[in-house]
């Protein structure tokens, strides 16, 4: 490995999830696959032709940049892409040309996109954004009232209604429920306005992947789908819920990612002896430790000190000490055989065991979020063969 760990790519994983994912969204749902944030650290040049492949014709991303990565590697002419987020002004020429579709969530962007599809005689592909409490970005019911829809119906021929659109401030969790509850009351009020102004969205979406499983009525026709995809569960209050609700004693998606690194060192620590740097981890024993070379400057966050999980020689074992720049310490106590170069799996599953960030139990599910976008770039990505059997 010229690197010191690499990403794998599980086709088979992504067609069992996107299979789940059809069949609870129903056939009336397009699914569009969020690949912001480099694919959730999957790698959008790895990603994206496996999505498309498997059927996917529809890409959300946050900027410009990944828009463009994204039209570079897909292969259906069909296959539409979607900017949730930043572009800068210089850049909306060239995205109306290449047939983007965007948000739109103030008046500003809405007449500089009006202005741009006017001068370059290309209707711009708008997704109208509604602010429901999320209080990010998006119009706000007085604006649509008073501002967005008289200009858009004195501008018709300069646009295409592509979407009409809101986002959640945290499905995935119960304790939002009122603000939930109150932002899907004002999505449908919002929606109201533009059907009775005659302007009909091609798409009407709300849905991240806590939404889409947690509020069917709200998926209308599309849902934009990130984590699920890949095969994690937004919370594990989520997963809880489905598995209640559909009487199950488990289920599980399958994770398209491993992250594997390899062991670079083995050694002995006297009992009463700190590991690493600080006094965070003291041996109570004499214990066996291995280093794995991969830190916080390769992605393994620092929030892993001490609390992480690897899998090496099919055994599920722990960080010990803090995450450094480019190692850290795991206990070999339970896993004597272990020997320099032994594969260690950071990210993913080996037989029935398996290792998610969601599995370190007390922390924040927002840190599978969080860890698999910051894996680096420059970690080389490879696949599986598309019909080796998932393991887990
Ligand atoms: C990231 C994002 C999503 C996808 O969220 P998941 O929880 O990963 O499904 C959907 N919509 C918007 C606007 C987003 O920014």
């Amino acid at each position: 490995m010229e690197n010191t760990s690499e990403i794998i790519l599980n086709p088979t994983a992504l067609q069992y999830n996107l299979e789940f994912l059809r069949k609870e969204m129903g056939p009336e749902v397009l699914i569009s696959s969020v690949v912001k944030g480099n694919a959730y650290g999957h790698g959008i040049e790895a990603f994206v032709p496996m999505a498309e492949q498997l059927g996917i014709r529809h890409f959300s991303v946050f900027s410009t940049g990944e828009a463009y990565r994204v039209a570079r590697v897909i292969r259906q002419p069909e296959t539409a892409i979607m900017i949730m987020g930043d572009i800068a002004p210089g850049e909306l020429r060239g995205v109306i040309q290449a047939g983007f579709s965007f948000f739109v969530f103030d008046m500003q962007r809405l007449k500089a996109a009006i202005m741009t599809a006017q001068s370059a005689g290309i209707p711009a592909k708008i997704h109208i954004e509604l602010e429901t409490g999320m209080n990010r970005t998006g119009f706000s019911t007085t604006a649509i009232l008073k501002e967005v829809i008289p200009y858009l119906l004195s501008h018709t021929e300069y646009f295409q209604l592509s979407g009409l659109c809101t986002h959640f401030a945290g499905a995935e969790s119960i304790a939002n429920y009122l603000r939930i509850d109150q932002q899907q009351r004002r999505f449908l009020r919002g929606r109201k306005h533009f059907i009775q102004a005659g302007l009909y969205p091609e798409r009407t979406h709300s849905c991240c992947s806590a939404a889409a499983i947690r509020l069917p009525k709200m998926r209308f026709n599309m849902v934009r789908i990130g984590i699920l995809q890949y095969g994690f569960w937004p919370s594990p209050e989520i997963k809880i819920e489905y598995l209640r609700k559909h009487k199950l004693a488990n289920f599980n998606l399958h994770r398209v990612i491993t992250w594997r690194s390899r062991l670079m060192s083995i050694k002995k620590v006297q009992m009463g002896e700190f590991i690493g740097y600080g006094t965070s981890y003291q041996a109570s024993e004499e214990i066996l430790i291995g280093i794995v070379p991969v830190g916080y400057s390769n992605g393994y966050s620092r929030m892993l000190s001490n609390s992480g999980r690897v899998l090496i020689d099919g055994v599920r074992t722990s960080v010990i000490g803090n995450i450094n720049m480019n190692s850290f310490a795991i206990s070999l106590q339970q896993i004597g055989t272990a020997k320099i170069g032994d594969e260690v799996i950071l990210i993913g599953s080996a037989g029935a065991l398996e290792i998610s960030v969601a599995s370190f139990g007390e922390l924040s599910s927002q840190l599978n979020y969080e860890l698999l976008t910051r894996l680096p770039m420059d970690i080389p990505r490879l696949y599986t063969h598309p019909f080796e059997s998932v393991t887990d």
